[in-house]
């Protein structure tokens, strides 16, 4: 057995055997992941860095899972130097594997930032510029966090026309029908919730309120645009079809 110390603490360890080793057998926390005890050590993860005065006597970070405990070892497993390795080792893994609980978890143990979890959205701003530019309901918006841009509900109401989710390329932005309610949603946040009407000829649930009288006010007086508001699009498009047929019929 050889005396080595970790954080001012001697402690004991077995000849040949790693700081992580030596660390994990006297209940002193380093972080790892790709260590394991029936497999050689790999430093691909490199959460195990530790400081230690390297053979010149400069402090350097060396990856606890690798290093072998030598006689009158000193390392520090909690210094501005590891804070700062860790915070990098970390920030590559979470670009990684951004969602990942066991990451995210470890992170804020060894009070690391942890950025907030991505919830899909790549900031392409199609959901805000057509509800902008061409709904004209202004009901979202870009706005600048700490962590980066968000969606999020705007100033202007909903009326519940899904073309931001028609156009999301990622589906954060969603629509959803259910017991004859339409809601918009960012990922799990509610933009809306509005009440579905019915298909004037074949009664199916199909537009909210919000949106007919929107189409209702924005279009012209035109017969085959506003003779079909109260349609849904296939009821709309037989509607459609039928006139035309009627007027291409030869007259008697
Ligand atoms: S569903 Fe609502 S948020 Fe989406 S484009 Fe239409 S009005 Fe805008």
């Amino acid at each position: 057995m050889i005396e080595i110390t970790i954080d001012n603490t001697p402690i004991m360890a077995e000849e040949g055997t790693t700081i992580l080793q030596a660390a994990r057998a006297n209940g002193i926390a380093i972080p790892h992941l790709c260590y394991h005890p029936a497999l050689k050590p790999s430093g691909a993860c490199k959460l195990c860095g530790v400081e230690v005065a390297s053979p010149t006597g400069r402090q350097v970070i060396m990856l606890s899972c690798i290093l072998k405990a030598k006689p009158g070892l000193v390392i520090k497993t909690d210094s501005p130097m590891v804070a700062e390795h860790r915070e990098k080792a970390f920030a590559k893994l979470l670009n990684l594997a951004p969602d990942s609980e066991r990451i995210r978890n470890l992170a804020a143990e060894y009070k690391v930032p942890v950025p907030p979890m991505p919830n899909g959205c790549i900031r392409c701003r199609l959901c805000v510029r057509v509800c902008n530019d061409v709904v004209g309901a202004r009901a979202l918006k870009m706005v600048k966090k700490e962590t980066g841009n968000r969606v999020v509900p705007g100033e202007g109401n909903c009326i519940g026309c899904g073309t931001c989710a028609n156009l999301c390329p990622t589906k954060v932005m969603r629509v959803k029908d259910e017991a004859g309610v339409r809601t918009v949603y960012i990922k799990d946040e509610v933009v809306s919730r509005l009440p579905l009407e019915r298909c004037e000829a074949c009664g199916n649930l199909y537009a909210t309120s919000d949106f007919l009288a929107h189409v209702e006010a924005h279009t012209g007086d035109h017969p085959h645009t506003k003779a079909v508001h109260h349609l849904c699009t296939a009821c709309a498009k037989l509607m459609s079809d039928r006139a035309v047929t009627e007027t291409l019929r030869p007259k008697k």
